[in-house]
């Protein structure tokens, strides 16, 4: 039985704190997709490592690359500009392979509009109290910065009707199983799997 598949964009977004990037790893298990490694203009972290986390860029380069329209999509996020390069998208598309954004919802609204084919999920928190307590919980973020970060939230749960699939992170496991079950039944979509019945 032979097939061919085309791949699928996958956009993960969310507000910020509500675990995007630890509900969607798992998914750097199956083989069928890549991560987009984005552009950004902020210094890394203890532990990232350019090319892996970010490609750690200055704003000037990161200027260029706008200018040069190297951007899928690009936004500034709290003080940083972060950017999904377009060209290695575009070439796993082509080459029929699966690829995943984790990314803010100014750029999701971004690619959502540029790749009408593109599969977007937002994840919610399952309360208010329960994001400010894991925004403060990782202890790298002034006071100022938790409450203007959860009143963006509020913005962007109340626009999350403009994605196609929703998911309340109450439990990582949970939520994962979720991403997971959408990702499965995405691949099944006739519009992007073509199985040949042979004789
Ligand atoms: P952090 O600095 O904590 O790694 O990321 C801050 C925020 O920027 C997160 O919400 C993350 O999802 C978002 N982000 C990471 N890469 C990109 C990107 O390429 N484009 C956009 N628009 N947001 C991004």
């Amino acid at each position: 039985m032979g097939e061919v598949r085309k791949g699928m964009l996958l956009v993960v977004s969310g507000p910020s704190g509500v675990g995007k990037g630890t509900v969607s790893r798992p998914l750097d298990e199956d083989a069928s997709f890549i991560y987009s490694v984005s552009c950004t203009t902020r210094a890394p972290r203890p532990g990232e490592a350019d090319g892996r986390e970010y490609y750690f860029i200055t704003e000037d380069r990161f200027r260029e690359m706008i200018d040069a329209g190297e951007f899928l999509e690009y936004a500034l996020v709290h003080g940083n500009f972060y950017g999904t390069p377009r060209k290695p998208v575009l070439e796993a598309l082509e080459r029929g392979q699966n690829i995943r954004l984790e990314i803010d919802t100014q750029g999701a609204e971004q690619v959502m509009g540029r790749m009408p084919d593109c599969v977007s999920v937002f994840i919610l928190p399952p309360s208010y109290s329960e994001l400010r307590r894991r925004l403060e919980g990782r202890g790298t973020e002034t006071q100022e910065v938790v409450e203007r970060r959860l009143a963006n939230a509020r913005q962007e749960i109340a626009d999350c009707g403009r994605y196609q699939y929703l998911i309340v992170n109450v439990e990582v496991e949970e939520a994962t199983r979720a991403l997971l079950s959408i990702v499965q039944a995405e691949k099944q979509r006739a519009s992007r799997y073509y199985p040949t019945v042979e004789e």
